[in-house]
């Protein structure tokens, strides 16, 4: 079978290789062609497209030991996908051995010491359905479908970070598999190094397979919802969102996005596909407070608006899925989150181009933005 080298060489991987490498794992080894590898290697940004020379579905840390020493012994280029959320599509090489740990989402509540451990292939929405049971939650993004692994390990942020800091922060300890197959902890008191380095380092230090979170009391209802506006009203939507956040409690996260409307019964259908500009909100402490907080749907450009929905709704839903953002996949991404200094420039680009955007329809994703004010954003301890 032609594979790749870690350095992008082509090389002719043996076949007794792989096939013992299929007789020791518990799951699923699958080649180009067979039922599944397909589904493996799709990512959420369906611009990548890229044919590993196979699958191997893990089920466990031996799964994943097997695969890392049959790829170190043969220099074999190693890929690991949890949510293929990540937008370049690193969880995806051609004629590498992917690991797809999509099979490896349990989680484990301790709510005694407010822990929550979630396997390594776990989405953030299996952590939320588990922890919300007990009225808890971990500090994770805005999007369910998102993989916790990748996130954590790039620093990660969400509805919660304003409260209680980067996911990263929130990390008690990590279990993962090294390079050279061991199987090792990474924590405040063990491999501290490590511990350091993989939160918001990005990976390749190994593959994790288990995240131990803190949990906080939150939910299960929390204030969320929408409110959309032409995206011509952009510039003034902007200065509305800036004026909200700079006083905003912590318990209130609003994101500033613009795209294409979602073709969702929440939106008058003549609106479809058509450019609209929207504030999203997400209140985490009690509900009755939060209606009184999420002021901004009696707020300024209120008759331009094309809909809002204040609404009461449990967490294991995020505002983003209830209202059929950021759902389903893959998706056509245009570009990435920025920084809040380049929202202003970013959106402004985006209005000269209204008329293509018109035309893109609901297929393709403008770039968004997720900022919450940083009034009371906790910044990132430096390394001791
Ligand atoms: C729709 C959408 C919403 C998003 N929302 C947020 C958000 O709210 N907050 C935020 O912080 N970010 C957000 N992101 C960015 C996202 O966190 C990153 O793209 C992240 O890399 C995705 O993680 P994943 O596990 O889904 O991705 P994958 O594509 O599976 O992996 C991403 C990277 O991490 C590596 N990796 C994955 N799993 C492991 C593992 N177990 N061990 C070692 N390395 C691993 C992969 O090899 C790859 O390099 C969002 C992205 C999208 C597309």
């Amino acid at each position: 079978m032609r594979a790749k080298t870690t350095d992008g060489q082509e090389f002719d991987l043996k076949q007794d290789l792989l096939d013992g490498l299929k007789m020791r794992m518990r799951g699923q080894l699958l080649f180009p062609g067979e039922p599944g590898y397909d589904d493996s290697r799709t990512v959420w940004n369906g611009m990548i497209d890229r044919r590993p020379a196979a699958v191997a579905r893990c089920l466990g840390t031996s799964d994943v030991i097997e695969c890392v020493k049959l790829a170190a012994a043969n220099d074999l280029l190693l890929c690991i996908k949890s949510g293929g959320h990540n937008i370049a599509g690193l969880a995806c090489a051609d004629g590498g051995l992917m690991l797809d740990l999509s099979a490896m989402r349990g989680v484990w509540v301790d709510t005694r010491r407010k822990i929550a451990h979630a396997q390594g292939g776990c989405l953030l929405g299996d952590v939320d359905r588990e922890t919300q049971l007990h009225g808890l939650a971990a500090v994770l993004g805005f999007v369910s479908l998102t993989g916790v692994a990748g996130l954590t390990l790039g620093g990660g942020f969400g509805y919660l970070t304003r409260r209680w800091g980067w996911t990263a922060d929130n990390v008690v300890g990590m279990d993962l598999v090294t390079a050279d197959g061991r199987v090792v902890r990474a924590s405040s008191e063990e491999n501290q190094d490590l511990f350091w380095g993989l939160r918001g380092g990005g990976g390749n230090f190994g593959v994790v397979t288990g995240i131990d979170y803190t949990l906080y009391p939150v939910g299960p209802e929390i204030v969320g919802g929408i409110v959309a506006w032409p995206a011509s009203d952009a510039p003034k939507v902007l200065e509305l969102f800036r004026s909200l956040v700079e006083d905003a409690p912590p318990e209130l996260t609003l994101v500033a996005l613009m795209r294409p409307a979602p073709a969702a019964p929440w939106l008058p259908k003549e609106w479809h596909g058509k450019p609209i500009v929207a504030l999203l909100a997400c209140y985490s402490g009690k509900p009755e407070e939060g209606e009184k907080v999420v002021v901004y749907y009696g707020a300024a450009n209120r008759d331009a608006r094309i809909f809002d929905d204040p609404d009461r709704f449990d967490v294991t839903r995020t505002p983003n899925e209830h209202l059929a953002f950021g759902g389903g996949g893959p998706h056509h991404c245009l570009g990435a989150h920025v920084a809040r200094v380049e929202i202003e420039a970013m959106f402004a680009q985006l209005l000269t181009r209204l008329p293509d955007l018109e035309k893109a329809g609901d297929t393709e994703w403008l770039p968004s933005n997720f900022i919450s004010g940083p009034k009371h954003l906790p910044v990132r301890r430096k390394r001791s």
